[in-house]
């Protein structure tokens, strides 16, 4: 198994978990980008959003469902923003799709460049 998130988590790699389920893992960010950086990601390899289709969307379904969770666990009381990177254009660097949760503080408006 070569990916990253998939050893994240197996248990091979260690990571801060904050949230988990049976479905849905969900770790503090290694280079945080705002006072809480949280990624939330199935257990199932999804590649990325540009991957989801009727047999996986039920994997996607339960990662929303977990992310209420994720921001109650992390104390995100006044909001947050949910990103998720996709290939070349989108910056994506890891290729198991991954939730950002980032909050903490009031966010930046632009969030294009
Ligand atoms: P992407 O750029 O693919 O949307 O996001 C990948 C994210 O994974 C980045 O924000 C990066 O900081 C994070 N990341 C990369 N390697 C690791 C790691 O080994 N552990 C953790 N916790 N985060 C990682
Ligand atoms: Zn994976």
């Amino acid at each position: 198994m070569s990916c990253l998130f998939c050893k994240i988590i197996a248990g091979e790699i260690p990571s801060a978990k904050v949230y988990e389920d049976e479905k849905v893992y969900a770790f503090k960010d290694i280079s945080p980008q705002a006072p809480v950086h949280v990624l939330v990601v199935p257990r199932e390899h999804i590649e990325s959003a540009d991957k989801i289709d009727a047999t996986n969307s039920a994997t996607v379904a339960a990662v929303f469902e977990a992310i209420p969770k994720v921001a109650t666990a992390c104390g995100l009381t006044c909001g947050y923003r949910v990103i998720t990177n996709i290939g070349e254009d989108g910056c994506q660097s890891v290729k198991h799709i991954h939730f950002h949760i980032l909050g903490g503080e009031k966010l930046p408006e632009n969030m294009g460049n």
